[in-house]
């Protein structure tokens, strides 16, 4: 590794500004550390903190992980799963995850308090100079170019009250906007959401639970709308995650795609689901340990562009989150991979038009990485948005294994993209004919 940047040109300017220090924000900070750049990351909480997550990881975010030299033993706490279950239509499927070249064989799981808080020292490690309660406001502009320049920035919080806060200002030629679906920085920059993308919303909690330590994440796909004279299926699923701690995280997801969403209770649903399960696992009020807490899932590229003005967006600010799955974490820490990377390389051109031109690249490597895929994504969630097709997918899909291998790898985005079995032949083959929004 190389050394930490030994001499910053000054305490508050640096070659790259991160903003956000959630999983992208770490690894892009991460990455550009370690290529010798100096980066300054700033986040508005202080480690460890609480975030609404199901803490799931897939082979995707774990290879991640590795690549960012972190420890994913059990030994340093890790709890390690094998595959996936799912239960639907009176079927219960467990499946492995597919043997790849490309992709470790298991996922893990980690409360995100400590995960966040462990890339965030690992980004530290690698150089990059961490500010925790550092709140970021307004951009800094060029008045003559628009391109931003640098962020005004208040010192303190949370907790503290915003008129005993230090403002302060922090410059860089470029500013990487890593701070999470509200993503403040873009809209200052006028980058709003794209309606035409799907949007999910997820509520999780966390029990005391004998099934603590499943070494399988598991998955529901049914949720019900009991409202109506019939009952209707939900595009979504609910899941139960062990937790290897004496807890389970159990929470479910729901896309915008069905006329229900915007009417229905997610709370309560939740609450609905839970007490419909065995009473042994101890998904019941008195073992709750945490509150019902939700926040919402922005998918396929629900905000462009991803470079503009001197500004890359990663990870959910970007609206990265996987349409098939609900998994934000693993495209969180490839963007971040894919943005550090362009930036080094533009920070290696002579001239400004020659960096202008690497940067320009970003969002095309992120168009031909996932572009196809989410678009696929995107007809899926209309699909499904329909109970009847819901119904029928999870009535009778449970009853073919390899049609469901198949949805494990087509929905977890697991292939090889050389060399790999025909499902991943298949698979790669649509993906790149898809048109690439
Ligand atoms: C209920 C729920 C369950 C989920 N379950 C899973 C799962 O099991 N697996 C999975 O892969 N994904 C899951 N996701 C999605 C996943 O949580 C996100 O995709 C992921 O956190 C995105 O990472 P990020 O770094 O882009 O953003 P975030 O994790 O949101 O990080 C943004 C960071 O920016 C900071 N910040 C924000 N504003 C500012 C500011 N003005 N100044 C400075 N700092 C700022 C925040 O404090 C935060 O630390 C779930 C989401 C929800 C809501």
């Amino acid at each position: 590794m190389p050394e930490a940047h030994p001499k910053p040109a000054s305490e508050r300017t640096a070659d790259v500004i991160v903003v956000g220090a959630g999983p992208a924000g770490s690894a892009t900070a991460y990455h550009l550390a370690r290529s010798g750049l100096d980066v300054l990351l700033l986040e508005k909480t202080a480690f460890p903190r609480e975030k609404v997550c199901g803490d799931g990881l897939t082979p995707r975010a774990t290879k991640q992980l590795l690549a960012m030299g972190m420890d994913v033993s059990e030994e340093a706490g890790w709890l390690r799963n094998k595959g996936l279950r799912i239960i639907a239509g009176g079927h219960r499927l467990q499946m492995e995850w597919p043997e790849l070249a490309s992709f470790p064989d298991y996922g893990l799981v980690r409360r995100r308090d400590d995960f966040d808080e462990q890339l965030a020292r690992q980004a530290e490690k690698a150089g990059a100079r961490l500010h925790e309660r550092c709140n970021v406001g307004e951009p800094i502009l060029d008045p003559r170019t628009g391109r931003i320049t640098g962020v005004h920035a208040k010192l303190g919080g949370p907790g503290v009250l915003s008129k005993d806060m230090t403002p302060v200002t922090f410059h860089a030629p470029l500013v990487v906007a890593a701070d999470g679906n509200s993503t403040r920085l873009s809209l200052k920059m006028g980058l709003h959401r794209r309606e035409d993308r799907p949007m999910g919303v997820a509520v999780r909690t966390y029990f005391q639970s004998p099934r603590h330590d499943d070494d399988y994440l598991e998955s529901w796909l049914e949720l019900w709308d009991r409202r109506g004279a019939q009952d209707k299926l939900l595009p979504g699923y609910g899941w139960v995650f062990g937790m290897g701690d004496g807890t389970s995280n159990v929470g479910l997801g729901i896309l915008n795609t069905s006329s229900a969403f915007g009417e229905l209770d997610w709370r309560e649903i939740l609450k609905a689901w839970c007490a419909s399960m065995p009473e042994e696992w101890g998904y019941t009020p008195e073992n709750m340990t945490g509150a019902i807490r939700g926040a919402a899932l922005p998918m396929a590229f629900n905000r462009q562009p991803h470079y503009t003005r001197g500004l890359l967006l990663v990870g959910d600010a970007g609206g990265l989150v996987n349409p098939f799955n609900g998994e934000g974490i693993a495209y969180a820490l490839e963007s971040g991979a894919i943005a550090a990377e362009t930036i080094v390389q533009a920070h290696g051109r002579s001239t400004a038009s020659q960096r202008e031109l690497a940067l320009r690249a970003y969002p095309k490597v992120l168009k031909e990485t996932y572009g196809g895929y989410y678009n696929m994504g995107r007809a899926f969630v209309k699909l499904i948005g329909n109970p009847k097709i819901m119904k029928l997918a999870t009535e009778r899909g449970l009853s073919h294994p390899l049609l469901m291998r198949f949805t494990l790898k087509l929905l977890a985005n697991l292939t090889d993209p050389r060399g790999g079995d025909a499902m991943d032949r298949i698979i790669n083959g649509l993906t790149k004919v898809a048109p690439r929004a």
